[in-house]
């Protein structure tokens, strides 16, 4: 019998990309998804498989799973910056009781866990590139803090879990990832310049753009997150692409590839707490895993821009 895997979050961005490639590799898939942020459109094309079932569910509350499961990842939060202010205690609640729940769940049916942390539990960082063993810079109470400080907590209960209950456990320190299937109004960078660039508006940068990025094809950071759990590593990993831009030179690259002579820069306030660097330094994942990037941002975004394309016109505006 193929082994089970359930993935939280399965009908969003990231969620939806590891059902597939679990589903490539044999795995029977359940995923679970409230909606909230994700979208059924990621995942309909599973739907007439027999290996992929889909529940319905937030994982907030008590997580009920029918059968065997061999391995569970948990990838259920509101992921931006402009979501998780709307939702300060969904996200805050799905990062902690959420997590909890599916460690729970994990030892009732001796499933190892992976759960998706980020590079926002290291804040507005102090140290440049980020390593795994900086403990970070993050203010609790800022509009970050809802999901910084849920991500923090679920590395907290998932290391006790490991050491006090002996579960399996990875944890994966995700950087900014792009590709397909990223929600058009979800506020972020990359889709936000996307859908500006194509429908002729300003290109929105915050601040003075002179802040930094790094991103990561979502196929490199599927490859990146498979290899760590198969992995016997339980302290965090960063995964990411450490191909560092700042953003006034990403909206320029964006311009140039959309090519639409009305999409011109408009400067506005940068938020609050918006991390000034951020770049991962990935010589563990190297080391441990055998991985790195392969994917250019050039190549990934004429992937991705080849998605927009088909979406961006049909979207309503946020
Ligand atoms: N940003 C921007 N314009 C936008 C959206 C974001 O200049 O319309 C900037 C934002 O201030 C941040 C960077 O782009 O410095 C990445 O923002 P995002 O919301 O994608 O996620 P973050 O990396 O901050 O978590």
């Amino acid at each position: 019998m193929s082994k089970r895997v359930l993935i939280t979050g399965a009908a969003g961005f990231l969620g939806s990309h590891l059902s597939d490639r679990f589903i490539a590799e044999g795995f029977r898939v359940v995923g679970m998804d409230n909606l909230l942020t994700g979208d059924i459109k990621n995942i309909e094309h599973l739907f007439p498989l027999k290996e992929f079932e889909f529940y319905n569910h937030d994982v907030s509350k008590f997580v009920h799973v029918p059968g065997d499961l061999d391995y569970i990842l948990h990838f259920a939060s509101p992921a931006s910056p402009i979501d998780y202010l709307q939702m300060p205690i969904q996200t805050l609640k799905v990062g902690s009781l959420g997590t909890h729940n599916l460690l729970g769940l994990a030892r009732v049916k001796k499933a190892r866990v992976l759960i998706a942390s980020t590079s926002e539990v290291y804040g507005d960082p102090l140290i440049h590139p980020q390593t795994e063993d900086y403990w970070g810079n993050v203010n609790p109470i800022g509009p970050r803090g809802v999901y910084d400080e849920a991500k923090r907590f679920q590395e907290a209960i998932t290391m006790a879990y490991h050491t006090y209950h002996g579960l399996e456990t990875r944890m994966v320190r995700i950087f900014n990832t792009y590709g397909p299937r990223m929600r058009v109004n979800d506020g972020r960078v990359l889709p936000a310049f996307f859908s500006q660039a194509i429908r002729g508006e300003g290109i929105t940068v915050f601040g003075d753009g002179s802040q930094t990025r790094a991103f990561c094809y979502v196929d490199d950071l599927v490859e990146g997150i498979y290899r760590l759990l198969m992995s016997d590593y339980a302290m965090p990993v960063n995964i990411g692409n450490p191909d560092e831009i700042t953003i006034g030179d990403f909206a320029q690259e964006v311009i140039d590839m959309v090519g639409n002579p009305d999409a011109k820069v408009v400067y506005k306030p940068l938020p609050t707490d918006d991390p000034k660097v951020r770049q991962p330094n990935i010589d563990l994942a190297k080391k441990l895993l055998g991985w790195e990037p392969k994917i250019d941002r050039a190549e990934g975004m004429a992937r991705t821009y080849e998605y927009f394309k088909t979406v961006v016109p049909i979207d309503t505006r946020a």
